[in-house]
């Protein structure tokens, strides 16, 4: 028998070479460490607005029944997420969080024998959910700062990296952390030219956000393209992610590998009855796609302002280049109560991402860094 230090030889070899996904400071972990109060957080891409009024309503009616255990087939919330997107209930799994059907699809689809193809500063759970499994990542570069969509997917290149041991190609439109987006003609293009023992994950967790003609309804292409796994969240725009359900629509047989795969109840009940409260909560939805519109807007013209330069975002957070190393401007913004998420871990040193808040919130962040930019104390 090893001895307690030896218990990483007893590990999967997988596990050994992760890094832990690191999330955005907590307002309580800032407010501890530094002494001071009245601090925002703009680091996790959460609803401003808070959660909508529906969901907790909802959570209300049914505190009464917390012992007993959730229902594990997510009945009522399916049947309502199956009308609200004009799909089978058969086809959608439910998960705690999308993160979890990400990790889902990877445990069901990948073993050290595959490979799995996403870009360069795709969202970090793709190469976390593929080294867990064993399987090889494919990175491709992704397009140069220069390119309409900087530092976005390049589909031509990751179509390069598809082999006969590639099962999954993830997509995440639009992507954190670059906020970058992908048309409807280039996205059905490659999915179309994919091989049949490739599956494509579409991670659309910002897609309620999406403005514009170009958007893709990908649902309508499932019955085209059956290999097409579209994963959705209540986190962002239905504003719970606290409570972490999230969703996936997919060729009904897809679905029924990944219930054998998923804990029996894996997502709880107060997440299950606020999520379906959330769907018809329209009014809060329409105010935090128009917050969100208005913010980024305010966000993208004071950054310009001070001379730095965002990628054009589609999401509810914008990527910008400090123009150096980003860490001190970080933890300067720290100091002013500003908390914003660095992105060195995705390999961009000089990039910040910063949170679409309330006008206020926005404000606050622009004027601490127009004060340090001036050399003051914010
Ligand atoms: C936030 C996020 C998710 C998942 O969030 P959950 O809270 O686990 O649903 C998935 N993909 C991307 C790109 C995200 O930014």
């Amino acid at each position: 028998m090893p001895g307690p230090d030896r218990f990483s030889a007893l590990a999967a070899e997988g596990v050994l070479g992760l890094q832990p996904y690191v999330p955005g400071k907590p307002v309580s972990e800032l407010e501890r460490e530094y002494g001071i109060h009245d601090s925002i957080k703009l680091a996790s891409n959460e609803n401003p607005l808070g959660p909508p009024p529906a969901s907790l309503r909802a959570i209300d009616a049914a505190l009464a029944d917390l012992a007993l255990y959730p229902d594990g087939a997510a009945f009522e919330l399916k049947a309502a997420l199956a009308k609200h997107l004009a799909v089978d209930p058969a086809e959608i799994t439910v998960g705690n969080g999308s993160n979890e059907l990400l990790s889902l699809v990877a445990e069901t689809f990948l073993t050290p024998a595959t490979e799995a193809v996403h870009s360069q500063f795709a969202f970090l759970v793709y190469a976390l959910s593929v080294q867990a499994t064993g399987a090889t990542a494919r990175i491709a570069p992704a397009n140069p700062p220069d390119h309409a969509q900087p530092l976005g997917h390049d589909l031509a290149a990751m179509k390069r990296l598809v082999g006969p041991a590639t099962r999954l190609v993830f997509i995440a439109n639009p992507n954190n952390p670059t906020g970058t987006w992908l048309g409807a003609a280039e996205l059905r293009a490659f999915i179309g030219s994919l091989p049949p023992h490739v599956l494509v994950v579409l991670d659309e967790a910002y897609g309620e956000y999406v403005e514009g003609t170009d958007w893709p309804d990908t649902l309508r292409w499932l019955d085209e393209f059956p290999r097409l796994i579209i994963t959705r969240t209540f986190s962002k725009m239905y504003a719970l992610a606290g409570l972490r359900v999230g969703y996936s629509v997919s060729h009904r047989e897809i679905a029924g590998l990944l219930n054998r795969v998923r804990q029996p109840f894996n997502v709880n009940s107060l997440a299950q009855v606020a999520a379906r409260a959330a769907l018809d909560d329209t009014v809060h939805v329409t105010r935090s796609r128009q917050l969100n519109a208005a913010g980024l807007g305010q966000l993208s013209a004071g950054l310009r302002a001070l001379g730095w330069q965002p990628i054009p975002s589609a999401g509810n957070f914008v990527l910008v280049d400090t123009g150096g190393p980003a860490l001190p401007w970080y933890e300067k913004l720290l100091r002013a109560g500003v908390i914003v998420r660095p992105v060195a871990n995705y390999g961009l040193p000089n990039h910040l991402r910063i949170t679409v808040g309330l006008p206020e919130q926005n404000e606050r962040l622009l004027s601490a860094l127009r004060s340090l930019m001036a050399g003051k104390t914010p």
